[in-house]
Formats: structure tokens, sequence, C-alpha cells
């Protein structure tokens, strides 16, 4: 590793020596034993079964079926046309729009639309960083097709809040439960709630397939429904194949994820103008992304931040970037003045973290960020960006 920092001439930005020279992801790239991943996918050679819902994907349906408790599992070949298919397939006939949160997956109001709906973003909750039915109430009415609730990168969604508003307005209501994939409520494991749910076995993600993404449910008919029209959007069977082997190495991830935050708990704590978003141990976390806001005493801009910790090798995101009500759209959608999301969107990153950081690495990061916040001042004069009045 390269020598510490002790004067802002030694950050990467000024011309100093980069941190980690094969940098550090903020994506998980949790990477089973591969002996483990050969002997399933030496199943799907021996079949001859390479694709459209093989062995491998029923047993992978089967094994996530038990794993989130719920009777019924349909997968996919991306969380995304998962999700694509499961609004499509709930949407209240006659009516047009999906009540989303302002902040969240990017490509949500894309997908809506090619579900033939119209994204209506509703405001989030400042804690929760994700819409509760307070939030989502006032933007559901008449033309309300299908609501969505989105669990958070840390915490969960109102579970029982959405569920009660969708009785009461007898709309469907669809769960992204990407983040939340291991949690359990205390109603409950995630997956059961809801019309359906719908989870991502992406390379970032939790469990990884490589790519893919499923469905849980209660209702028989949505998961017929769903094989029907999911079957142009199969999951592979090699995915299928590195997603068994990834979910039977679950818990050891998650406790290494565990370490990974603890060591992130440590160096931040006394940190001025950082605080790292807490989990909850009730809701039986994964503890997988490592989520900072910068409060009012960090005296960088977030943009900048990012800036110095990429020159260090240091892969830190905005989260998010935009809300969606922001973003260009070339489809019908409802604008909105959303001024929570707005702010919350210009406050947070997320840290490196998942299997390619190690815990030398955790405080190699951290100790950087206290260099930082240390010459906060001089940095943001030096480096930040002309305002042209
Ligand atoms: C990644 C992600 C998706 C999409 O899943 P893909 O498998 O990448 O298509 C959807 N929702 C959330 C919250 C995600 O993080």
């Amino acid at each position: 590793m390269s020598a510490a920092k002790r004067q802002p001439e030694d950050l990467a930005e000024l011309g100093g020596p980069c941190l980690f020279e094969r940098p550090r992801p903020v994506s998980n790239l949790a990477r089973p034993d591969f002996g483990r991943i050969a002997a399933y996918a030496r199943q799907a050679v021996q079949a001859h079964t390479f694709s459209d819902h093989g062995p491998l994907a029923t047993r992978l349906e089967q094994a996530l079926a038990h794993f989130h408790e719920t009777p019924h599992c349909v997968s996919f070949s991306s969380g995304f046309w998962a999700l694509g298919l499961a609004m499509r397939a709930l949407a209240r006939p006659g009516a047009r729009e999906v009540v989303m949160p302002a902040l969240t997956y990017r490509r949500m109001a894309d997908i809506a639309a090619w579900a033939g709906l119209t994204p209506r973003f509703c405001e989030v909750d400042a804690l929760r960083m994700t819409n509760t039915a307070d939030c989502a109430a006032p933007c559901v009415g008449e033309d309300t097709a299908l609501l969505l609730g989105v669990h958070p990168i840390c915490g969960l969604a109102d579970i029982a809040g959405l569920q009660a508003l969708a009785a009461r307005t007898s709309v469907p209501l669809l769960f992204d439960s990407v983040e939340s994939v291991y949690e359990r409520s205390p109603a409950g494991r995630i997956g059961g709630f809801g019309a359906a749910e719908v989870f991502s076995l992406g390379a970032s993600k939790l469990i990884n397939g490589f790519e893919g993404g499923y469905v849980t449910t209660h209702d028989p008919r949505l998961a017929d429904q769903l094989r029907t029209h999911g079957r142009h959007f199969p999951l592979h069977e090699l995915h299928a194949a590195m997603a068994l082997a990834s979910l039977e190495e679950l818990d050891t991830q998650v406790h290494h994820n565990r370490l990974r935050y603890e060591a992130y708990q440590d160096g931040l704590a006394g940190q001025d103008g950082l605080r790292l978003v807490p989990f909850d141990p009730a809701d039986r976390p994964a503890y997988k992304n490592i989520l900072v806001e910068l409060t009012d005493g960090w005296g960088l801009a977030r943009d900048l931040t990012l800036r110095l910790l990429h020159a260090e090798g240091v892969l830190a995101r905005a989260y998010y970037p935009q809300p969606l009500h922001r973003q260009a759209m070339s489809y019908p959608h409802i604008p909105a003045r959303l001024p929570v999301s707005e702010w919350l969107a210009g406050r947070y990153l997320l840290l490196p973290c998942g299997e390619q950081v190690s815990l030398a690495d955790v405080r190699t990061i951290t100790g950087l960020l206290a260099f930082l916040g240390q010459h906060a001042p001089a940095l943001q004069q030096r480096l930040a960006p002309r305002e042209h009045p």
C-alpha cells in the first residue's frame, strides 16, 4: 500500500501517489467457491440444457421459494425484466399510473413506461429514504394502476403502512425488495408481502448469479401468468448455477459484510461531518451497503469528495445522483416538486463494500476520509469549481 497522506499535495488528485492501484468498488461482486459453481454447471452441461428454464433454474426457484418462505418463485434474466413483467401483470386494468418513490433504482421509470404505464413520483421519508404510506397516499387516486414500495438500501420499507394503503384503496402493491433480500420483518421473511416482491441476481447484489432476477408471490395465478409471459426472458442455466453456489455461501458472506461494517463503524466513530447509516439488528440485515451521510459539518461538497476519493482508487458513489423526477424522460410522466427527495439526493454516498474490500482497506479508507475532513476548508477553496455569478 502507498504511503499515508501528510499534506494535501500527497493526495492523488494533486499529483501524489494513489492509495489503491486496484480500485475498490461499491459493487458486492461476491465470488462463491469455484468448485461449487463448477459442480452445478457440470449438471447443466451434462443434462444438455443451456437456457430456457432448465433443471437448475427450477432448482434455484425452489431454493429461493424456501429461502423467502413463499409458495412461488419465478426466475427471469434480470431484475429489470422481473419488475417490468410483474408491473404489467399486476396493473389494475383501465388505470395508468404507477406510484413510485422519486429516490430509487435509476431505471424504475423506464420500466413502468415499458410496461405501458405512467410513472407518478412520490416523496420519500427523510429518515427511511424511501416512500412510506404517508408519502404515497396523496398520489393514489382513480388512475392508480399499481403502488410500488421500494426497500431502501439500509433498513426496511414501510411494509405494514403500504399494505394498509393498498387494501384501503384496492390498488395492487408490488415491492422492489432487491436491497432487503436477506432481511426479516416482525411480520415475517421478506418475499411474502404485497401482491409480489421482486429481487435481482446481478453481480452487484447479495446473491450473485452474474445476472438474473426473480419474483416471489403467494398467488398461484400470478405465478402462472409470469411464467407464461416470462418465457422470453429466461434465467440461463449457468447463471442459475452461479446463484445456487452463491446462495449456499450467503451466511458466510453476511458474516464478512458485518465485519466490514463494524470496521467502518470503528473508523468513522467521532468523525465530524460523516454519519454512517446504521443497520438495525432486529431486521437481520445483510450489512452489505456502506451508506454515509455528509452532514452540515462536512466541509467538502459531495462531488468534490467523490472526485478526491476516485483519484485514490476509492470508487465511492453518489446515492442517489439524481431523483427520478429530475431525469430527462421521453415518455409521459407526471411532473412533481419533491423537496425532500432533492435534498437527500445531494447528501449521501456509498463507500466500498463486498468481498473485494479487506478490513485493512476499510481502515485505509476511513483514514483517508479523516484526512479529507481535516483539510476540508483548504481543499474546498483550492479545488472547487469557481462559481459564476
Ligand atoms: C439492481 C436493481 C434493480 C435491477 O436489477 P437488475 O438485475 O440489475 O436488472 C432493481 N431495483 C433495485 C433497487 C436495484 O438495486
